[in-house]
């Protein structure tokens, strides 16, 4: 990945979206937690969803120990919440055997791969989620990549067509280096544009502050050129 272009096209999203610096999202624990909740649904009802699970089972060995029935009737604003409960009942259930506890403080002191490697090892955790749980709670320089960002960047020409999810990963985190608040601010700021500009079925290309850094742009252009011709 070319580390000059890709700073650019952030430093370009950043003065349009204009994200904070990082700040913590709350212990990892939570944090996982919470992107469990957040697949396939919104940010409002993966918070309300949150806010109900901890209201109704405060602790997590209340979560963990549960009849799965139970959590998945405080996690139904969430959606899917009979595939959730189980998978987030897993998820404890298997750090606890591991670190006896419900914490995950060891992950501060390993490296970036080996901690999302400790992570994915959970059940029904991939990539992404290990990496949200590094950025967004720890402060760790790791590059979630969920749908919008994997699109927008490959659009983009930063990484091939054909990349997979954690070969961006890969390819960001190397491009940008150790350095959190870069990370966090083009995580967010790929989103925003996702969601706003660049959609999956409809990218508003016309209005887009990156089209002139971007290949499929490019090629779209060049295609209408060719069938005006
Ligand atoms: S120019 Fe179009 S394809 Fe390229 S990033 Fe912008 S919206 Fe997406």
């Amino acid at each position: 990945m070319d580390a000059d272009r890709l700073r650019l096209i952030a430093d370009t999203l950043q003065r349009v979206y204009r994200t904070p610096r990082w700040r913590s999202h709350g212990d990892p624990v939570s944090e996982l937690v919470a992107t469990v909740l957040s697949q396939h649904t919104t940010d409002v009802n993966t918070e309300r969803a949150f806010a109900s699970l901890r209201a109704c089972l405060p602790e997590w060995n209340d979560v963990a120990t549960a009849p799965t029935s139970l959590v998945a009737a405080a996690i139904k604003s969430g959606g899917l919440a009979n595939i959730k409960a189980p998978r987030i009942q897993a998820i404890l259930r298997r750090i606890h055997d591991l670190r006896g506890s419900y914490a995950l403080d060891h992950l501060a002191t390993l490296g970036v791969g080996d901690a999302r490697r400790w992570l994915a090892s959970l059940p029904g955790v991939g990539p992404k989620t290990a990496s949200c749980v590094l950025l967004f709670s720890l402060g760790r320089p790791a590059f979630p990549v969920d749908t919008h960002v994997h699109r927008v960047i490959r659009r983009l020409g930063l990484a091939p067509a054909s990349a997979s999810p954690e070969l961006v990963q890969d390819a960001v985190e190397r491009a940008v280096g150790p350095d959190r608040d870069a990370l966090y601010r083009l995580h967010l700021d790929l989103i925003r544009h996702g969601r706003a500009v660049c959609r999956a079925l409809h990218p508003r290309c016309e209005a887009c502050i990156l089209s002139e850094h971007c290949e499929e742009y490019a090629r779209r252009r060049e295609a209408s050129a060719i069938g005006t011709a």
